[in-house]
């Protein structure tokens, strides 16, 4: 489509292009029923397909058992997980990776249902490394990570070893960008609307014998895990066109060649972007300390002055290349180049960049 635009927004983002066709037709006519995806029933079979398949593909992609892992699909935004994750899980306390804005706000919620350890921290630099010497309680309820700072560019390419103890594991923007060691994980949830769908639906993975083993009772209906499980995820009316396009987004996922196609396409994307950085570093300055830290879902950079951010974001807009403008809270420019954000999007972006030095310098 000629007049779609180079978007590098982190979040609500890009989506494959085959996906928003798909879900156009679905808007009309879902499923050749005759109804809009909007004006059926979630209980009718059509639906239910749409719920299983879902599931049944983020195993896969995964490469997780069905009887061993449980996905549901929850409303909320990952926010919402920052409560119902302790209110299911904390007993007294647990161990929390202070990395940034979002795992901020986990461990304060966290905070209201037992005693938080913060394992490891990078407050002291404004979030622009992840934290090395970590010290983890070998008596936490579980430790939480957060595998990518979406504002501040950081990203963790091994995950410490938490022992004994569960690991879970805030994903929402890197999920299905990067292959991880799935089965080490007792719990992983996922905002849709960076990587996996449009906003409305978070993908909650479980691993079922902790859930049995370690859930709380004493919550809410609605805030249980248990509850959304045992109704796979048909206790109440889930957000159905987001379930929609996030199911359509994995299958996406699946015909591109699955993680080990997708997670390679990444790298290549941000590494491209990278090494122009790298190449002018007196005027593209990268806000992760070190390399190693740096994030292939959300770049990060400054430039020498904010009038020239400025002036960078407003060029970079005129050429339809929208949403480079860094979060209000570290500022400079971000480029999110999530999975569905094509390589002749990056290609533009990297030649606009030296087009951009060579005029400012
Ligand atoms: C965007 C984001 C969130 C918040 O997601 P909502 O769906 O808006 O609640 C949480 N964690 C991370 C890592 C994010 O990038």
């Amino acid at each position: 489509m000629t007049n779609r635009a180079h978007n590098f927004f982190a979040g609500p983002a890009v989506l494959p292009f085959s996906v928003l066709e798909e879900t156009r037709d679905a808007v009309m006519n879902f499923a050749n029923v005759g109804v809009s995806i909007m004006e059926i029933s979630h209980r009718s079979k059509e639906f239910d397909a749409v719920i299983q398949d879902a599931e049944r593909d983020a195993l896969a992609i995964a490469g997780l058992s069905a009887q061993e892992y449980s996905v549901i699909f929850l409303g909320g935004g990952a926010s919402l997980q920052f409560a119902m994750v302790p209110m299911n899980f904390m007993k007294t306390k647990a161990d929390y990776l202070i990395t940034g804005e979002w795992a901020t706000k986990a461990a304060k919620e966290a905070k209201m249902f037992g005693a938080v350890n913060e394992a490891g921290s990078s407050k002291d630099k404004n979030f622009n490394y992840l934290p090395k010497s970590l010290k983890f309680s070998p008596d936490a309820d579980y430790v939480h990570i957060t595998t990518n700072n979406t504002i501040y560019g950081t990203e963790w390419k091994s995950v410490p070893d938490t022992g004994n103890v569960p690991l879970l594991a805030d994903m929402s923007s890197d999920m299905f960008g990067v292959k991880r060691e799935w089965s080490r994980y007792s719990f992983i949830y996922a905002g849709a609307q960076k990587n996996l769908g449009p906003a409305g639906v978070t993908m909650v993975i479980i691993k079922r014998a902790y859930l049995e083993a370690k859930a709380n009772e004493q919550a809410p209906t609605m805030l249980k895990y248990k509850t959304h499980v045992e109704k796979v995820s048909l206790f109440n009316t889930p957000p159905v066109i987001a379930v929609y396009v996030l199911g359509r987004t994995l299958k996406w996922i699946l015909k591109e060649g699955g993680l080990n196609a997708i997670e390679a396409r990444n790298q290549k994307k941000a590494k491209i972007v990278y090494d122009v950085i790298d190449a002018y570093p007196m005027f593209y300055k990268g806000t992760v300390a070190d390399k190693a830290d740096r994030s292939i879902m959300n770049l990060t950079w400054n430039l020498p002055t904010p009038e020239l951010e400025e002036k960078f974001v407003a060029e970079a807009k005129a050429k339809k290349m929208l949403g480079l403008k860094g979060h209000r809270s570290v500022g400079g420019i971000r480029a999110s180049l999530y999975n569905a954000c094509p390589m002749e999007s990056v290609e533009v972006l990297a030649k606009f960049m030296e087009e951009f030095y060579n005029a400012n310098k």
